[in-house]
Order: C-alpha cells, then sequence, then structure tokens
C-alpha cells in the first residue's frame, strides 16, 4: 500500500502522523511511504531522516494525498486537505466530527474512509488512542501546577516537594484514571503530599496498589471533596464521564475559600471542565486568577509537547497502520471490531451513531 504522510496545518500543530521509526516499520512490511516536505520539521525530524528510512520526501501537500491510499495525520482535515480527498482513500487521524458539521459534510462528499483514532476501542472497554494524550496532559498537569504555585505566576509561592524540615504542598487529583494516575504519579515522584479522589471503588484500589499505600485514595463525597479541595495547595482536575460535559465538582464558593496562591490545574477542560470558574485558555497565555487562585486551564495540553506526544500517539496507532496497510481496509476492519468502532464515515454515509445522532444525520 502507499502511506502518505502530511505536513499538519492546523495552528500551532507541530506533531506528524509518523515518525521515521514508524515509516520504517511500514518499509519492512513492504509498503511505501511518502512524506511532505519538513513534515517533522517542528519536533526535530528533517527529511532526509525520513529518506534514511527509506520514505520518499513530496514538496506539497498535494502531491502526497494525490499518492497515497491512506492518509495518517494527527488533527483533523482542514478544509483545504478534506478537498483533497477522494473515493475509497483511507484516512487514520483524530476527527472529533460531533461538534463539526462543516468537516463531516465534506467527508462525506468525499466518499473517504474516515477512521477516526479517538473511536477506536480496545478489549478493556478504554479508548488506546486517546489514552497516550491522556498521560501526557496528566504528566504535565504536575509541571504546570508546580510553575503556578510558584511567586511570579501568583502563586503561593512552594516548591512541590518542600526540602528537609520544610512540609511538601498538598496535591489533590480529582479523577483517578489515565490523567489522574499519571498525575499521581509525577506528584509523588517529586515529593508532593497526594491524595486521588474518585468515585469508582476500582480505580481507588489501582490506585492504592499501584502507589503502595504513598498516595491517599479517597472514595469521592461532596463532603470529603469540599474537605480535601480546602486543604489544598494544587488542584488537578482529571474527571471524565463518558459521553457528557465534565460535572463542575468544584465550585465558584470552594474558589473563594481555598488558601489564597493555591492553584487549578483543570485537565478535564476539554469537556467544559470540572471547576465552576474554568474557561478554556491557551499555551501562550495559560494562566488567570479568579479569588487569589491561579487557574490553568489549556484544553490542548499535548500540544505544548509535541515531540514526546508524537512518540506517544504513534506508539499506540502503528499497530493499526501496519494492520490496514497489510490487509486493505474491507479486511482490517472486518477482523477487528475495536478498529472497525473507529470508523466514522464510510464512502458517503456515516458509520458513528453518536456522530449521527449529534448532527441529525442518516446513521
Ligand atoms: P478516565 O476515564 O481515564 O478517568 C476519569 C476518571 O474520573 C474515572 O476514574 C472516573 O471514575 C472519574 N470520575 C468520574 N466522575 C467523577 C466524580 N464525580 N468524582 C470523582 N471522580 C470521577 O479519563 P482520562 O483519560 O483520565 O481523562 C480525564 C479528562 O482529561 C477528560 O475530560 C479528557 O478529555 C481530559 N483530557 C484533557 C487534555 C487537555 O489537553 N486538557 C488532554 C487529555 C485528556
Amino acid at each position: 500500500m502507499i502511506i502518505g504522510v502530511p505536513k499538519e496545518i492546523k495552528n500551532h500543530e507541530y506533531r506528524v502522523g509518523m515518525t521515521p521509526a514508524s515509516v520504517r516499520e511500514l518499509i519492512g512490511h513492504g509498503h511505501s511511504v511518502f512524506v511532505e516536505h519538513n513534515a517533522g520539521m517542528g519536533i526535530g525530524f528533517t527529511d532526509e531522516d525520513y529518506q534514511a528510512v527509506g520514505a520518499s520526501v513530496l514538496a506539497t501537500a498535494a502531491e502526497v494525498f494525490a499518492k497515497a491510499d491512506m492518509i495518517v495525520k494527527v488533527k483533523e482535515p482542514q478544509a483545504v486537505e478534506r478537498a483533497m480527498l477522494r473515493d475509497g482513500q483511507i484516512l487514520f487521524t483524530y476527527l472529533h466530527l460531533a461538534p463539526d458539521p462543516e468537516q463531516t459534510a465534506d467527508l462525506i462528499k468525499s466518499k473517504a474512509v474516515c477512521i477516526a483514532y479517538e473511536t477506536v476501542t480496545d478489549n478493556k472497554g478504554g479508548l488506546p488512542l486517546l489514552a497516550p494524550m491522556s498521560e501526557v496532559a496528566g504528566r504535565m498537569s504536575i509541571q504546570a501546577g508546580a510553575r503556578a504555585l510558584e511567586k511570579s505566576c501568583a502563586g503561593r509561592g512552594m516548591l512541590l516537594g518542600g526540602v528537609p524540615g520544610v512540609a511538601p504542598a498538598k496535591v489533590v487529583v480529582i479523577g483517578g484514571g489515565m490523567v489522574g494516575a499519571n498525575a499521581a504519579q509525577m506528584a509523588v515522584g517529586l515529593g508532593a503530599d497526594v491524595t486521588v479522589l474518585d468515585r469508582n471503588v476500582d480505580v481507588l484500589r489501582r490506585i492504592n496498589a499501584q502507589f503502595n499505600g504513598a498516595v491517599k485514595a479517597i472514595y469521592s463525597t461532596a463532603e470529603a471533596l469540599e474537605q480535601e479541595v480546602l486543604a489544598a495547595d494544587l488542584v488537578i482536575g482529571g474527571v471524565l464521564v463518558p459521553g457528557a460535559a465534565a460535572p463542575k465538582l468544584v465550585t465558584r464558593d470552594h474558589i473563594k475559600r481555598m488558601k489564597p496562591g493555591s492553584a487549578i490545574v483543570d485537565v478535564a477542560i476539554d469537556q467544559g471542565g470540572c471547576v465552576e470558574t474554568s474557561k478554556p485558555t491557551t499555551h501562550a497565555d495559560p494562566t488567570y486568577i479568579v479569588d487569589d487562585v491561579v487557574h490553568y486551564c489549556v484544553a490542548n495540553m499535548p500540544g505544548a509537547v509535541p515531540r514526546t506526544s508524537t512518540f506517544a500517539l504513534n506508539n499506540a496507532t502503528l499497530p493499526f497502520i501496519i494492520r490496514l496497510a497489510n490487509k486493505g481496509y474491507k479486511q482490517a476492519l472486518q477482523d477487528d471490531k475495536h478498529l472497525l468502532a473507529g470508523l466514522n464515515v464510510y464512502r458517503g454515509l456515516v458509520t458513528n451513531e453518536s456522530v449521527a445522532e449529534a448532527l441529525n444525520l442518516a446513521y
């Protein structure tokens, strides 16, 4: 199969669909890979790096789209890219179609086979191509929170781990899933005093076992949450109710009563945020203050570390890319119900129930 990797064109997107190492694997399986000039430049992969593993570099996205049987990307295709898709061509990338009627209409029109990373499933009921970005955001949340606690950011002027003779900061993580467990791991590593709150007892058991008791795992009643949040120096919001907006667990009243200079990193901001006073911010201006509490609410945290994020994403996508290339989309989708769950638009038809429902389209 011929696989095409265009350069991402969405504003401030530096990730790339395939690393040179992934390209090498595909070529090892007997496929050809065409990469757009400078596709990996933003994260330090040169055209020569791709050529060294056997890829061909093409000058423009138009040439890549024209040659490829399958396009592998990161972000949803922008309008100019959608116009280059064709009947039967495979598109494998994040799509997030439910809130995006324009993109959906263009993908229907293209008659391409559009498989979305975010709806591919696994045997444990998880979303394996979303998980790596939650790992990145969870780990990053502690870096962001540590910075927010510094005096120059209007924080309390505390070091997360303290020093010998000085108590560490108290970090409260709401939600012990992928984001929360990764945040807890980083916070414990820095020597903070860490508590995780969750509503799922199995999650609390897992946290307890993972950290051998070094992290307090507490059932998240309204009372426990209030107690912990009011005592916290840093709160990490990492809850998810699948398919719904995040519940507002930290209220405006809590914010008023939190310690002046404490900080909140609301990772769940991409689902509306779990803090009543959260509003989305950008990497250019990530924080703002409400009632002396520093808020960090960047909706695309992995975008700040595109090199790590690209490797993490490739580790998860590569097995699926190889299967699609080796078997062709018909066989690959037939053989794997989890990859099939990723199919959102198939040659002019919407094939994802939530997308069809959200946009009032036939399914
Ligand atoms: P996850 O499903 O792995 O974990 C969510 C956890 O929240 C679960 O353990 C669940 O039991 C818990 N939960 C649900 N309701 C709760 C409640 N009322 N009280 C306490 N716990 C509750 O999800 P995840 O992958 O960790 O993602 C968490 C959030 O982070 C999602 O909204 C996701 O979209 C977001 N996210 C944001 C970014 C970003 O850049 N801002 C990046 C990645 C993920």
